[in-house]
């Protein structure tokens, strides 16, 4: 049986390495990037609250820092950094406002497309008598909650092989499920943590998310297991044999509808 997903060693960017990105090219003052952190712990913390039982000890104990390891950058950083770690295939869309980076375990967002900052210290003069504490939390959750969850969403999944596959069928049926299982999940965060929120949603998501609560219905809670790479000791098989199942539901015609190619 073909694998999609073979395991592959984790490879994490030194704390060094994510703490000088962060001083020498965070494009967000100290206060904001506190923020951001209080946030993305929020969400982890609400991730695993919900989908811990279906997450393997590795990704678990894995992402214990990753709220510390999100990175704001201008423009230039942000593509050079994307160009540094990302592996050949794994190509960002034009719009894509971060992304998590598998290879380092960090999530990189991009000021320019986030406009955060930008929207912060607007804010923090239009309204000086307001609280810069909560003021910077909403602005915060405001321009960042979706992207941002999507990508702590991802680096919640276990290590999946980020080589160079023959298979390119079965490597973007997963990656087909991947994003519909994890623009579920996001949305279920985002409805939760922040409901007055305006929705706008990104491309093809709606049918993403539609897609992925059908395959729950068809498959059970047990998807989540498959989504999150949880494989059981000692029986690989039974886990190849769930996922393969699950990726035939992704046939040439769906993937296209779905906006993945
Ligand atoms: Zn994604």
């Amino acid at each position: 049986m073909q694998k999609s997903y073979e395991k592959a060693d984790h490879f994490v960017a030194d704390e060094d390495i994510v703490e000088s990105l962060k001083s020498e090219a965070s494009a967000v003052s100290p206060e904001t990037q506190g923020k951001l952190e209080e946030l993305a712990k929020d969400v982890a913390n609400d991730i695993l609250q919900e989908y811990g039982s279906h997450m393997s000890d590795a990704a678990k104990e894995r992402v214990e820092n990753l709220p510390k390891r999100v990175l704001v950058l201008e423009e230039a950083d942000f593509s050079e950094t994307l160009r540094a770690w990302l592996p050949k295939r794994q190509h960002v869309g034009d719009n894509a406002a971060g992304t998590y980076v598998l290879m380092g375990d960090f999530i990189v967002l991009s000021n320019e497309r986030t406009d955060l900052e930008h929207r912060v210290s607007n804010f923090l003069s239009a309204y000086p008598e307001a609280d810069k504490e909560i003021a910077r939390q909403v602005i915060l959750k405001m321009s960042l909650i979706k992207s941002l969850a999507h990508e702590i969403v991802h680096a919640h999944q276990d290590s999946k092989d980020t080589t160079e596959h023959d298979d390119l069928r079965a490597y973007y049926s997963r990656l087909a499920f991947d994003e519909c299982g994890v623009a579920f999940i996001t949305e279920e965060i985002c409805n939760k943590m922040f409901p007055e929120r305006l929705n706008i949603s990104y491309h093809r998501e709606e049918e993403r998310r539609d897609y992925f609560k059908h395959l729950k219905d068809k498959y059970g809670e047990e998807i989540y297991d498959i989504l999150f790479v949880k494989v059981p000791q000692n029986d690989e098989a039974s886990y190849l044999e769930r996922e393969a199942g699950i990726l035939s539901e992704f046939p040439h015609e769906k993937k296209k509808d779905l906006g993945i190619y």
